[in-house]
């Protein structure tokens, strides 16, 4: 009985206390995998950040191409809805917590694209979003300052786009199946994801 009561205080002590929330915090910002997965001109701002000029990997970051083990998804320029289709699958596949950053223009209006029948306006309309660079291109400097911003709001709890996603699944929902149809997975989606 006795021991019972000190496995509740242990469970009570880490799930509403938190305690070592700060820590998990710590560790997450420390090591971001970035899903391999350019979209747009701004995907040409990467070679410069993860090799000898910017040199990512000195804040624990790294570009991986599994998406179940990815943190980050950076999406580094105009998205087309046969994109996004893609985007949206491989976010899903993403294990929670995890971020995104969209850079430059084009995701967040549209950018010289915004006349455009073929480019989505309001990635975050879709998706969520947790650190939004504007510009067109942004530099690698301010890609590097936007990935520092989604680290602090990691370390202060409030990169919770992962969390949005699941709260309002039915609004991010409704929206994907107005730009592409209901059903768009089953029908585009299973042609390249057997499994799905
Ligand atoms: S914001 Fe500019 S650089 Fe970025 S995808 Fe759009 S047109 Fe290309």
């Amino acid at each position: 009985m006795s021991e019972r009561k000190n496995d509740d205080f242990i469970s009570y002590e880490l799930q509403e206390f938190k305690l070592f929330e700060p820590l998990f915090r710590w560790a997450r910002k420390k090591s971001l995998w970035i899903v391999a997965f350019c979209t747009g001109c701004g995907g040409i701002e990467m070679p410069p950040l993860a090799t000898a000029r910017y040199d990512f990997e000195r804040f624990g970051i790294m570009p991986n191409p599994a998406p179940r083990m990815g943190d980050l998804f950076l999406i580094t320029g105009y998205v087309t809805p046969k994109t996004l289709k893609r985007i949206i699958i491989t976010y899903e596949m993403m294990q929670d917590p995890k971020y995104v950053l969209i850079h430059g223009s084009c995701p967040i209006n549209g950018g010289v694209y915004w006349d455009s029948y073929n480019v989505v306006k309001q990635f975050d309309k879709y998706l969520p979003v947790d650190v939004a660079i504007a510009g067109c291109m942004p530099r690698p400097e301010a890609v590097m300052d936007g990935i520092m911003e989604i680290m602090r709001k990691i370390e202060d709890g409030t990169a919770d786009g992962w969390k949005r996603y699941r709260e309002n699944y039915e609004y991010y929902r409704k929206n994907q199946d107005e730009l592409f149809g209901e059903g768009w997975r089953e029908k585009d989606a299973r042609r390249w994801l057997a499994w799905i």
